[in-house]
């Protein structure tokens, strides 16, 4: 773990892309409840961006968390992200649209949203980087970061280019850490080399790490510790030195409050437990699942025309691979059912989804295995 940046008080923080819903809205009175349980038990770190839940993140946090509590009782993180800005000028106008969105006039942290080396080109292009030092200068922004999704040598290249970094969030879990697309291990050693400390996003990978198959869920019962399964994932994640948060995307009271119990007087991973954790991976290396981590921004801002909720039917084709679950093609139907919800065969191949997937998916082409499992 690092101690660098001690405003964090602690080394759990709450992302807000997957706040509690009521239907198509988020559910503001237990985002407020979760909210107040989260700064009572001595946590303060919360991260939004403008995408998450089609802008509704950023408002929500404003309703629960901005308008009821001083400034200082909490430290919040907003991202520039790629689709909101072509040039310079464009971006100023954003920031301060994010600041007024959350209701406050300076973030703690402000990061550069899914670098990788296609956007790093018109980050740079678009003196973004540079737009956000200034920023900082300004007292707009506290710490300047990055948010990351490639290969180890991107990382490196960012990091070299633009030393003045504080902080860089990877995609870290213990299924990805050896993975060769994600390769957690070897950006996070990046992260290492250039001393930056890290905040960790989908500990628990979009909640794959939370509903285990049987044979993998075996082996963390036989440990018989009472904890849950997004115990050992997020507390596999706050185990590595320089570690400066783990995010969890809390939807519900119960996941807060089941976070919280081992996050709030944190105890690495006992060797016991990495060994069963060795063991998981293992189990879920043998099949044949999507990574999707269900991160949305494959569906957000419109970028599929034929609306095609690509997560949800990635998800049913995993459910029905590993449970071997047949609820799902009911489940599949109902997916699609409410128009304009288009079904996996109605893609149009225009690649819209695949330029913005963080997990570097090839949509289409598995688009074309849900198509053939659900609707053959
Ligand atoms: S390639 Fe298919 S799924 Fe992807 S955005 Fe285009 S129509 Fe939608
Ligand atoms: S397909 Fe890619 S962009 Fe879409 S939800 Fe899954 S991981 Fe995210």
């Amino acid at each position: 773990m690092d101690n660098s940046f001690p405003e964090i008080k602690t080394f759990f923080g709450f992302g807000c892309m997957r706040l509690p819903m009521k239907g198509t809205e988020v559910d503001i009175e237990q985002f407020k409840e979760m909210t107040d349980y989260f700064l009572e038990n001595g946590f303060n770190y919360f991260d939004t961006a403008h995408g998450y839940i089609d802008g509704k993140s950023e408002k929500a946090i404003k309703v629960a968390l901005t308008s009821r509590y001083p400034r200082e009782a909490y430290l919040l993180t907003d991202k520039l992200t790629e689709p909101y800005f072509n040039k310079e000028e464009d971006i100023r106008p954003f920031f301060q649209s994010q600041l007024d969105a959350c209701g406050v006039d300076y973030f703690d942290f402000y990061l550069m949203h899914a670098q990788n080396a296609t956007n790093f080109e018109k980050f740079k292009k678009c003196r973004a980087y540079e737009t956000a030092f200034k920023l900082k200068e300004e007292g707009k922004i506290r710490h300047v970061g990055l948010s990351f999704h490639d290969k180890a040598e991107v990382l490196d290249n960012i990091l070299t280019t633009y030393p003045q970094i504080e902080i860089v969030q990877i995609q870290f879990n213990y299924l990805d850490f050896e993975d060769a697309s994600v390769q957690s291990r070897k950006v996070y050693e990046v992260c290492r080399k250039h001393n930056k400390p890290v905040i960790v996003m989908e500990p628990v990978k979009g909640g794959t790490l939370i509903k285990l198959p049987d044979d993998a869920q075996k082996i963390l019962d036989d440990l018989n510790s009472g904890l849950s399964n997004a115990s050992y994932a997020i507390r596999f994640a706050a185990s590595f030195d320089g570690i400066r948060i783990v995010l969890s995307g809390m939807s519900d009271m119960a996941q807060m409050k089941d976070n919280v119990s081992y996050m709030k007087d944190f105890k690495p991973l006992t060797d016991v437990e990495k060994a069963a954790i060795a063991r998981v991976t293992a189990v879920y290396k043998g099949l044949d699942m999507i990574p999707c981590t269900a991160c949305h921004y494959c569906v957000e801002e419109n970028h599929c025309p034929m609306n095609i909720k690509i997560p949800e039917v990635f998800a049913c084709l995993n459910m029905k691979r590993i449970f071997n679950d047949w609820n799902q093609a009911m489940y599949y139907s109902d997916i699609h059912a409410a128009a304009p919800n288009g079904k996996a065969s109605e893609c149009i191949g225009c690649g819209g989804c695949e330029n913005v997937c963080p997990q570097h998916l090839e949509i289409r082409s598995l688009l074309k295995e849900v198509a053939a499992e659900f609707e053959g």
